[in-house]
């Protein structure tokens, strides 16, 4: 398997949300209705950590604290994953990027490789409900208040520029998130249906042109 041969028509799908926006659900449901991989980098930092793994060791504080893990164990842990579901017809990829440093490196190695980003999901839904929800769901050491509050604080400074990137490069899509999960997933459907039969986006053109030249 060489990188070169991924395949240009892989589905390649961001989701960009607030710490309860509904990521992970909606990113299960649309790889599953696609047939394509959910990569999760907040699960993959979990699961490292509950295994004991020398990078859980690494990250644990970070994810405990609602701190971003630094980017060079995040870009070790995903690029497998995401090489390899690009090669077997794309992904549906949740928790990265959360930075637009991030998604600039992403763009830099993944970008002329043909694994780049094709479309990008923005789940909004309001302060209030976030916080009414993550505390419903309390799922570990990260899912107190101050932490949670924390959290929506990183992803307002840090995260939420991404939004912007990424309308910029005509690759954003906006679903309101705060509607029951299947009306959620069925907008997100109609409008992946809708982007895909779209010819690709300017920079996705001049990635194509880097290749053929290459
Ligand atoms: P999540 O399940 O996506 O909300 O992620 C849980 C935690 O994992 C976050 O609060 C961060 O500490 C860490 N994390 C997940 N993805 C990233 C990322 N792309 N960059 C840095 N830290 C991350």
């Amino acid at each position: 398997m060489t990188m070169q041969s991924a395949k240009p028509r892989a589905k390649r799908i961001l989701m960009i949300g607030a710490p309860g926006a509904g990521k992970g659900t909606q990113a299960g449901l649309i790889a599953e209705q696609f047939g394509i991989a959910h990569i999760a980098s907040g699960d993959l930092l979990r699961r490292h950590i509950t295994e004991g793994t020398t990078t859980g060791r690494t990250v644990e504080g970070y994810v405990n604290k609602g701190e971003l893990v630094p980017d060079a164990i995040i870009m070790d842990m995903l690029r497998k994953p995401v090489m390899a579901a690009s090669e077997a017809g794309g992904y549906v990829l949740d928790g990265f990027p959360r930075t637009v440093e991030q998604a600039e490196a992403a763009y830099r190695t993944a970008g002329s490789l043909g694994v780049g980003v094709q479309i990008a999901i923005h789940l909004d839904v309001p302060e209030d409900e976030l916080i009414r929800r993550m505390l419903a769901r309390a799922r570990g050491a990260d899912d107190t208040e101050d932490v949670i509050r924390h959290r929506i604080n990183v992803y307002e400074q840090k995260t939420r520029p991404l939004l912007d990137y990424y309308a910029q490069r005509e690759l954003l899509i906006q679903v309101n998130g705060a509607r029951p999960v299947s009306e959620v997933t069925w907008s997100i459907v109609v409008q992946l249906q809708r982007a895909f039969k779209r010819p690709p986006a300017l920079d996705q053109m001049q990635l194509t042109a880097d290749r053929a030249v290459a």
